[in-house]
């Protein structure tokens, strides 16, 4: 059992971590597929105090090595789900659950470009976790549709439960030649007599159940209940979102979009975590 769970690996994770060990709280990050956060693709920062003209990405290493030499744990993967249970909260990470007292969302602004169809189909014949839904589609005919590698391991699990399990490509990656790849790129998913139907570039195809994968989760659909105000978290001036023991930082957090900003904010919830655990 961590004291925080921070999701994401940018600058604000890194940030909330380092003053989570500081405080004295047992803190991992869990850090997507490396060279997926937006400070990668920066060349060159110059704004960021104490750094001058180095590259987001030299940038990161030290932000990382920082916290990790002060104990902060690391598990690499997509966190999907993250669901209270009494006074913690279970994140599902991959196919492993990862328990914390307390939740730090610190995933940066990129958003996943969804389906026309998916977001209103969910947990109506359309998942994004294999390992919660896969047993709803024993012995039937299911469709995987995934943008990397993730979406393989999770077809290879499904094939062991369903009847049929068809793969999609909805961005390019590397897919061992057993998987069962159809043509065309899905454009759209809809619900059609009790099925899911896809549609792609070349055609269509129903489904019992279909299972998007995609290398990152919106916040509102990763947490029920969450406050969002348009594409970003609310939260208070301490962090803190509506749920208890919940906490945002950084891009995900709303405008600017800023290292120094990501930074500050990890600090403030890491010290709002530390407060209110506290107390309990
Ligand atoms: C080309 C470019 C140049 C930039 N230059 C500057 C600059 O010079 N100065 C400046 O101040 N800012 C700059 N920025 C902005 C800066 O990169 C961001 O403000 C900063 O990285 C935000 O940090 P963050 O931790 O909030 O998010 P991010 O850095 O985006 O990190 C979020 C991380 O969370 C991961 N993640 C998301 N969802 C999940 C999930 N479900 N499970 C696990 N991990 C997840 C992502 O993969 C990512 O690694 C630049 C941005 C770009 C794109």
């Amino acid at each position: 059992m961590f004291d925080l769970l921070a999701i994401g690996s940018g600058p604000a994770a890194w940030s909330c971590a380092l003053t989570a060990r500081k405080r004295g709280l047992r803190c991992a990050v869990i850090s997507a597929q490396a060279g997926t956060g937006w400070l990668h693709k920066a060349g060159q920062v110059d704004n960021y105090p104490g750094m001058p003209g180095v590259s987001g990405r030299e940038m990161l290493e030290v932000f990382q090595r920082q916290a990790e030499a002060v104990g902060t744990e690391v598990i690499h993967g997509v966190a999907r789900q993250i669901q209270p249970a009494g006074s913690a909260y279970m994140t599902l990470v991959g196919n492993d659950i990862v328990e914390s007292r307390a939740v730090a969302l610190c995933m940066g602004a990129a958003r996943p470009k969804l389906l026309p169809g998916e977001e209103e189909l969910l947990g109506q014949g359309v998942s994004w976790c294999g390992t919660c839904d896969g047993m709803f589609f024993r012995g039937k005919d299911v469709a995987v549709l995934s943008s990397w590698h993730g979406g393989v391991e999770e077809a290879d699990f499904l094939s062991q439960l369903c009847r049929r399990v068809d793969y999609y490509v909805l961005g390019k990656h590397d897919i061992p030649g057993h998987i069962a790849v159809r043509p065309g790129t899905p454009k759209a998913l809809a619900r059609e007599e009790g099925r899911v139907t896809v549609t792609t570039t070349e055609g269509s195809a129903a489904y019992d159940g279909v299972f998007v994968f995609r290398p990152a989760v919106s916040p509102g659909a990763m947490l029920p209940g969450l406050a969002m105000n348009g594409a970003f978290i609310t939260v208070d001036r301490r962090m803190a979102t509506n749920l208890p023991r919940v906490y945002a930082a950084g891009d995900c957090t709303g405008m600017p979009l800023q290292i120094a900003k990501a930074v500050g904010e990890g600090n403030v919830a890491a010290i709002s975590a530390a407060e209110d655990l506290s107390k309990e």
